[in-house]
């Protein structure tokens, strides 16, 4: 369906320099999936539409500091580049040579799950900070739930203090539910990043919110942002058609496929006797090893690597080639069969008894 759309839009144009009706069409259906979102603005890239939100909350508050969490990877945005998590992570460059000191001065920096932290760093600096960005389900430092009062003591300092509140759902967006990972939680932020899924497969970003936060974007408002591919045809056909497909019922029978690998591989840890924990969020799932938990990033970083890249190599001796980093999340698609389920079980058993020998 996808690449029909894709077929059908390149056949009137690749670009043209003006917005365009399939903007619209993309526009309106996520501004109907999710709540918090009024007004949204597509960009080429997840980088690019955190970057925007920055600058807008910024602009809105009047203020310079961001608190971002340690291990929540936010795109190569230079001021986010720091304790980031996803490739960073994975090659040991928490803070990346080339992004200065200048760059990072208002970036601030808290344990995921920790209210405690978070509390003390909004108190000492209230009246300098613009945002808390946050994954609401974190995916880059494996998959990390937030715990049940995280992210509602996030949203009441926020409030408190005048800041706001924004949350990254490049991964998560319309992949969790049908409206992201806020469709399942009772928290609704002030903007919303969004990526990946709503290009259905090519470069895309969007960051959304209130009509009135929106409205201070360029051309209404002051606040600058604009690209020259942003909104074109093809990647807003892609995306149109992603979430057409995206039904109530493809969510149950992802999350289903999902919940028969974790707690397949759950049980082959046992059975095996390894060490480790799986964490599932819809369908996105870490197998950790050398952990009964994990909840914020340092206890990410202490799970067994050395165990987790002999386990790779064994599945991919097996055909499967899971994510390279232990810190990465697996992704379920509706291409997972049952078959590719069962054959991935097979495999997980056949490498967790090669490795734990
Ligand atoms: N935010 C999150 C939560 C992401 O997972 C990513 C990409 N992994 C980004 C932002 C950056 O998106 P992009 O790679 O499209 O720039």
């Amino acid at each position: 369906a996808v690449i029909a759309a894709v077929d059908e839009a390149i056949s009137q144009g690749l670009s043209f320099g003006v917005p365009c009706s399939l903007e619209v069409d993309l526009a309106k259906e996520v501004v109907g999936r999710i709540p918090s979102i009024e007004m949204v603005r597509f960009v080429n890239s997840g980088t690019e539409a955190v970057m925007s939100a920055v600058r807008l909350a910024r602009a809105a508050t009047g203020r310079d500091k961001i608190l971002k969490f340690a291990g929540c990877y936010h795109g190569h945005v230079d001021s986010l580049l720091v304790k980031a998590g996803s490739g960073a992570a994975t090659l040991g460059l928490p803070d990346s040579p080339g992004v200065t000191r200048g760059t990072t001065q208002d970036t601030l920096v808290a344990a995921f799950n920790d209210v405690g932290e978070v509390e003390r760093t909004v108190a000492k600096h209230c009246d300098n900070l613009a945002a808390i960005i946050v994954e609401p389900v974190a995916g880059n430092m494996g998959v990390v739930q937030p715990d049940e009062a995280f992210l509602p003591a996030l949203r009441e300092f926020t409030n408190q203090c005048g800041a706001l509140l924004i949350f990254d759902e490049v991964m998560t967006g319309f992949r969790l539910s049908r409206s992201g990972a806020q469709g399942l939680l009772a928290v609704k932020p002030d903007l919303t990043t969004l990526g990946k899924i709503i290009g259905g497969g090519l470069p895309v970003g969007a960051y959304g919110g209130s009509a009135e936060l929106m409205n201070r974007v360029a051309p209404q408002g002051a606040v600058y942002q604009a690209g020259t591919l942003s909104g074109n045809p093809v990647t807003m056909a892609a995306g149109f058609a992603t979430l057409q497909n995206l039904t109530d019922e493809i969510y149950e029978h992802l999350q289903c496929t999902t919940s028969r690998l974790a707690s397949g591989i759950d049980t082959m840890l046992r059975t095996h006797r390894v060490s480790g924990v799986v964490q599932q969020a819809g369908s996105m799932l870490t197998l950790f090893f050398g952990r009964d938990s994990v909840r914020n990033f340092e206890e990410a970083k202490a799970c067994d690597a050395a165990m987790y890249a002999r386990f790779f190599h064994a599945m991919l001796k097996r055909s499967i080639h899971l994510p390279p980093s232990g810190l990465e999340a697996w992704f379920v698609s509706t291409c997972h069969s049952e078959a590719v389920i069962d054959e991935t079980l097979a495999a997980v058993d056949g490498s967790l008894q090669e490795c734990s020998r």
